[in-house]
Formats: structure tokens, sequence, C-alpha cells
């Protein structure tokens, strides 16, 4: 009888026992990097060439409306006249008249290159919002610790401030071991197909394979996760794919005095509610190392529920389906996003039809979209028409434990106070998904912090960018060459 009540008993207190060992002993060892600068600050003076880039309006209309090649012009002649070093020292291509390619020729050409990506290109300003603007869009004004404009963000200020920490170095006489490339399409915000995806393929064509690539992307963020104040880093180590699936009904038309059961509204309205409430499968495995990379920072629930996840996983579904930003990184997005159907208020509606756009995280496609639509749905009058125009499947990721990845975080870590960082799966678009062809090693990641109002200028009303944040990324980046300079 006694037994009956033992074993339970000490089984439970097993179980205690291995869920808090798991708990304390889980997240990553905190590193005590000194903190080093390359060169002396010059904020100033790369706020100033920012402002010059900004002034040139590289818009991105759309595929048929694409940047004005006399802008693109333009903003090739600001950057000669601000980066002379580079011009003068490196190798100058333009690829599809537009996209640029510089490579410094490193001593040592068994090591291979490192790449720079970014983009000439901005989206537009809403004429609407132009008044809404501190300073007008395109003035790149300096004032008040800040650059604006568009493209401060997103993302002329790191092509300005790689291009910078080059030409300090060059200034500084250094000569890399490595060669350095740098990569700058003129159509990212289009797709990249004429810009990054040309660059790509040249590359292939002159069979160079690259050590690492560097492209916009994660940052620094705080307060992403409640009871998490300090700061970390996001790296961007994947990206998410896309695929917009029209939702078509077709049914008889006919006098609304005689209604069947549902109309074409009806029955796709019922098809959406069976979608939104079926998500496609979630995989809390994603979020692991920005929990490790977090470990004592995490309160300790989060802890617990994360360092032992084969007890707690339908928890932290559940606790991440709450809101909307980690639903995100851990499952496929469902968003309906258009809607259509009816032509008068006395006729039963011939036909309804219904836009999906949904995110694919790694290691999903398009099949596996459609058939869980199918299974939700159970309708087969409803047809499923994917938009061939919006479909590409999610990028490859790149290995997190990798010696290279070590050093990127480790090169974070000595510019930024030891802060933790993790790999991420980003959640939008970038050309550095066109890279993977030439390169394993793709990481997106701007070496700055913004806070969230900051933060809504990407793509937003007063785009903008601390001037002392450019100082920082530049610093970054002479740190990052520097560290990449050498067998790894
Ligand atoms: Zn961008």
């Amino acid at each position: 009888m006694d037994l009956f009540f033992i074993i339970p008993g000490v089984l439970f207190v097993v179980l205690v026992l291995i869920v808090l060992v798991r708990t304390f002993t889980f997240g990553d060892i905190v590193p005590n990097y000194e903190t080093e600068k390359v060169f002396e600050p010059q904020a100033e003076r790369v706020a100033e060439k920012l402002s010059k880039m900004i002034q040139c309006q590289t818009i991105s209309y759309s595929e048929s409306q694409p940047a004005d090649p006399k802008v693109l012009k333009e903003f090739r002649m600001v950057l000669e006249k601000n980066f002379p070093n580079i011009h003068k020292t490196c190798e100058k291509q333009l690829i599809n008249e537009h996209a640029l390619l510089f490579t410094w020729r490193g001593k040592n050409p068994a090591l291979k290159p490192i790449l720079f990506a970014g983009h000439q290109d901005v989206v537009p300003v809403d004429d609407n919002d132009v008044a809404k603007w501190t300073h007008a869009p395109f003035s790149g004004e300096i004032a008040d610790g800040y650059v604006w404009g568009r493209g401060a963000l997103d993302m002329k200020h790191q092509v300005a401030t790689v291009l910078e920490s080059v030409e300090r170095l060059m200034e500084q006489g250094y000569i890399p071991e490595r060669t350095v490339m740098l990569a700058f399409g003129h159509d990212e915000e289009i797709g990249g197909i004429q810009g990054a995806l040309k660059i790509v393929n040249w590359l292939k064509e002159q069979n160079i394979k690259l050590e690492a690539v560097f492209d916009e992307g994660g940052m620094i963020v705080s307060g992403l996760l409640e009871g998490v104040d300090a700061p970390f880093a996001m790296v961007g180590v994947a990206e998410k794919g896309m695929a917009t699936i029209d939702m078509v009904l077709e049914m008889e038309p006919g006098h609304s005095s005689m209604p069947p059961q549902h109309t074409a509204i009806g029955v796709m309205s019922e098809a959406i509610t069976r979608l939104e409430k079926h998500p496609m499968p979630a995989s809390p495995e994603l979020m692991l190392p920005l929990m490790r990379a977090l470990g004592k920072e995490l309160p300790f629930a989060l802890r617990m529920a994360f360092a032992n996840m084969w007890l707690f996983r339908g928890l932290i579904i559940s606790i991440m389906r709450k809101n909307p930003r980690s639903d995100a990184s851990v499952r496929t997005t469902t968003a309906v996003t258009l809607i259509k159907g009816g032509i008068k208020d006395n006729i039963l509606p011939p036909s309804a039809k219904a836009t999906v756009n949904f995110r694919i995280k790694p290691g999903e496609c398009v099949a596996d979209i459609l058939e869980h639509m199918r299974n939700v749905i159970k309708d087969d009058r409803i047809k499923l028409v994917p938009n061939e125009e919006i479909l590409w499947d999610a990028s490859p990721v790149s290995d997190a434990n990798s010696a290279q990845f070590a050093l990127f975080k480790e090169t974070i870590q000595r510019s930024f106070d030891n802060m933790p960082v993790s790999s991420q799966v980003f959640p939008a678009a970038t050309d550095s998904r066109h890279y993977y062809a030439v390169c394993s090693n793709v990481y997106r990641f701007m070496p700055m912090y913004l806070s969230s109002e900051e933060l809504g200028g990407v793509h937003g009303i007063n785009e903008r960018v601390p001037v002392e944040t450019l100082e920082g990324m530049v610093q970054f980046f002479g740190l990052l060459i520097k560290a990449f300079d050498k067998e790894i």
C-alpha cells in the first residue's frame, strides 16, 4: 500500500529535479571580450556622405517602374566623390548597367573573398505623407542628431558605413589578406532580380565562391520579449519565403429572395474562418537559439519552458501564438489580405475570391501549404490558385554552429559590450537569398540599436538614423573585415 504512494512520489521528485537542473544549466556562457575601436571617431564625416546619398532619389516604384537610370548614375557619382580611395584602389564593375561591384584584392588568393551586400534603391514616399515628415524625405537633412530621409535605415546607411569603413582602412594603409567585395544591387525593393541576382550569376560564371556574405536584416533589439530588458542582437541566418494564393469560388447566380443556406460569400467566409483557426504547424525549436543566447536574462518560467521543451512544447506554442511577432517566428504565417465578391444587393453572388499571403518558414514549401489548405477548408468547390509571380521558398539556412558564425558573433560582442547574440530566421525578404548559390555563410545583420519609434521609419514616415549609430556601424565593419582577414 505504501509503495502505491512512494513510487509516484519519487518519480515526481526526480522529474522536478531534471527540470530544474536543465533550467539552471540552460543558456550560452556570457563572454568577456574587451571592446575595440578600429578608427578615430568621425561621425560627422560619414553623416555628410550619407546625406548626399539620400538626396539621390533612387526610387524603385514597381517592376515596370524601376529606379531612374539617370538618378542611379548620379548616385554613382556621389559615391565616386565621397569614397575616392575605394575608386582608386578597387576594381570597379557595373553589372547589368547599374549594379555595383567593387573588389578590394587581398594579398592571399587562397582565401575566399568576403562580400558586403547592399542595395542602392529605396521605396517611394506616399504623396499624402510628404507633409507629415519633419524634414523633407529626400533632403538628407542633418538635424537633432539624426540624418533624415528615405533610405536612412533601408539601407543607404549600411552602404555608406561599409564604404566608409573600407575607405578609412585604406587611409590607414591597410592591405587585406583576404579579398573584400562590395556589391550593391539597384532593385532590391522590387525583387533584386536585375541587381543582386545578376551579380551572383556573374560570380558563378567566374567560379568565385565566398567565405561569407553580410547583408541587411536583423539588428540589436530590446523589449521584444516580456521580462527581458537587456538588448540583444539577432542575426538572420535564413529568411522566410512567400506565397500568395487565391481562393476562387463560382456558384449559380440567382435572385436573392430565395437564397441557398450559404451564398458564395458565405462559403468563402467559412473557408477563411477555418483557415484562420487552423494555422500551419509551429516549430518552437526555431526560437531555441534566441532563448539559449538570452539564457540567464530570461524570466524563470520562460527559461524553464525552453530548457525542457520535451515537457512544455504545447504550452510554448500556445504562448507564442498570443503575440503575432513571436508566432511569426515559429511558423508559416497565414494572412487573408484581399476579398472580392458580389455584384448587386439583390443578386446572389456568382463568385467570391479571397487572397491569402503566406510567409513560409524554412523546411516548408508551397505544396505543403496547398495540402494544408485543402485539409483545413474541406470544400472542393473552392479552387486554390497560386500567384506564380509571388512565389518563392524559404532560403537555405546558414549553419549557426560554424566557425564563421562564431567569428561573426564574437565581432558583435566585441563591438557591443558582450551582449547576447542569436541566430534567427529573418521574417522578410532581402537580396541575400540570392547569394546561397555562391556562399553557405549568409548573415543578415545591421549593427545598430533602434527604438521602436525609430524603427517605424523603415518604409514609413520620418525615416532617420542617429549620427552616432552611423559611427558605431563604421567601427563594427572595420572590426569585422579585420576579424575575417585570416584563415578560418
Ligand atoms: Zn532593404
